[in-house]
């Protein structure tokens, strides 16, 4: 339903994807989370209330980060439950969880995924189609968040926006949309993500419009676009003034 990610320079940006989903809680939701890279590793809070109990975890459990990602679910696949609730992760069997993703969409061949992905081992805690994607990209990963998120979304049917980070490169959020709108917002030492510029109203005006295909790499000192062959993609910067 709503996303919102951030990347920045030693800021701690809970407090921006707080806002974020306040932002959108209009749009409607049964479940909300967030994961911040914290201690060396994703860590995540999710709730089945409000943004604003959310915010009261948050600051209960002391979850900080300077890079991060936020959702609001609307379910599709799966009940509406704190386990379905995203962000998801994923990590190699027996592994620490290295992964984070949020996901607005539908994924069609979650089934096909699910299967090929419980044959290499990946145990699934969720009912979602979004925990698909998240094993997948970890399965896929070398060394590059950024490339295996690209080899990801050629394996994906259906409509989606996307947003993750993983431990091993804890200053990069990257990001890839499909029939689900996503844009980016340009700040000063810190770059964003969001279903929709109005999340990021109270943060930056500057607003680049993501298209179908395009997949993004966003880090505290630039963003990186490539479209759906893998080119590099520049999409025009609007400024989109912050209404209250
Ligand atoms: N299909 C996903 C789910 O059910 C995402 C739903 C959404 O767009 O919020 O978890």
């Amino acid at each position: 339903c709503g996303i919102v990610g951030a990347a920045a320079l030693g800021s701690d940006i809970t407090p921006i994807l707080l806002e974020g989903l306040q932002r959108l809680e209009y749009r409607g939701y049964d479940s909300c989370g967030i994961a911040v890279h914290m201690d060396g590793e994703p860590r995540r809070t999710r709730s089945t209330s409000r943004v604003a109990d959310l915010r009261a975890l948050i600051a209960s459990e002391g979850l900080q980060g300077s890079t991060g990602i936020a959702h609001t679910r609307w379910a599709t696949h799966g009940a509406p439950a704190t386990h379905n609730a995203h962000p998801h992760f994923s990590g190699r069997p027996g592994g620490k969880a290295r992964l984070a993703l949020v996901h607005n969409g539908i994924i069609e061949n979650h089934d096909e995924l699910r299967t090929e992905l419980q044959a290499v081992g990946y145990v699934f805690e969720s009912q979602t189609d979004t925990e698909v994607i998240a094993h997948l990209v970890d399965h896929l990963y070398v060394d590059d968040l950024f490339q295996a998120l690209q080899q990801a979304v050629r394996r994906l049917q259906g409509a989606y926006a996307i947003a993750a980070f993983c431990r091993e490169e804890p200053h990069r959020v990257v990001g890839a949309r499909n029939g689900s709108p996503l844009v980016v917002g340009r700040g000063e030492g810190a770059n964003y993500l969001a279903s929709d510029a109005l999340a990021l109203a109270g943060t930056t005006e500057r607003i680049q419009y993501l298209e179908d295909g395009d997949v993004v790499d966003v880090q505290p000192g630039g963003v990186w676009i490539v479209d759906l062959d893998g080119h590099p993609a520049q999409r025009e910067e609007h400024v989109v003034p912050a209404y209250t």
